[in-house]
């Protein structure tokens, strides 16, 4: 199964993301995820990443595109994928067409998670992810465990740098204005299929798995 997901920030791809892969047991591939990893151990990659990412900004193609070629082209990704923050603009989308051409691989579906900009900007307020697993957590509708412990590990979970408010509000322009374009794109060549994301998160599962149940 090779899947890519759409969503604004705070939509809950990533926590979709995990049970994909775990049902499907096809890798994880989240760039967000690539880049916290590479700020943390201060790679080159890493430093210039920060700079955009803390602005609400997306990183520029020429940094990312190469990072989710590398990462396709490993064997583990031969039955399949799922793709979470990739692509994120039309070029991105373009770019990744050509990876998979090359591969011989296609998409079987893009997963469109829609969210309320309203919603999203209450949801990010409580938003906490583990550093050490990146296990991600939300004080009220999933809270970690007493003492915001990772119930996965055991860490301190934190909120993340990019959450705060005024860094949500440009990523929800840049979510709009750069990735919004990319539902029509997957809509035309009719890979595309939308869920309602809701607050309780076993209700969007249910809504995702029953979406992925016809595939
Ligand atoms: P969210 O979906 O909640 O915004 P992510 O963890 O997917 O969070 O991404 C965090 C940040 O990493 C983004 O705001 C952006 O700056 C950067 N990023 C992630 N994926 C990409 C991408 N495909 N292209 C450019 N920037 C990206
Ligand atoms: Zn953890």
């Amino acid at each position: 199964m090779k899947v890519v997901l759409l969503g604004a920030p705070g939509s809950g791809k990533g926590t979709q993301a995990v049970n994909i892969s775990d049902w499907y047991e096809i890798p994880h591939i989240s760039t967000g995820d690539i880049f916290r990893s590479n700020i943390k151990s201060s790679t080159e990659l890493g430093k210039k990443a920060k700079e955009y990412i803390d602005k609400g900004l997306l990183v520029p193609d020429e940094l990312t595109i190469d990072i989710v070629s590398n990462r396709l082209n490993q064997s583990d990704c031969k039955e399949g994928f799922i793709l979470d923050g990739f692509p994120r603009t039309v070029n991105q989308a373009e770019k990744l067409d050509g990876i998979l051409k090359e591969m011989g691989a296609n998409i079987d579906v893009v997963l469109n998670i829609e969210v309320e900009d309203s919603q999203i900007i209450t949801r990010m307020a409580g938003r906490r992810v583990c550093p050490k697993c990146g296990m991600s957590y939300h004080i009220d509708y999933n809270p970690p465990l007493e003492g915001d412990i990772c119930k996965n590990c055991g860490e301190t979970v934190v909120q993340r740098e990019d959450d705060k408010e005024e860094t949500v509000l440009q990523r929800l322009t840049t979510y709009h204005k750069q990735t919004e374009p990319l539902i029509e794109y997957y809509e035309k060549v009719k890979k595309l299929v939308t869920v309602k994301g809701q607050d309780n998160i076993e209700e969007t599962t249910s809504c995702v798995k029953k979406a992925l149940g016809g595939i």
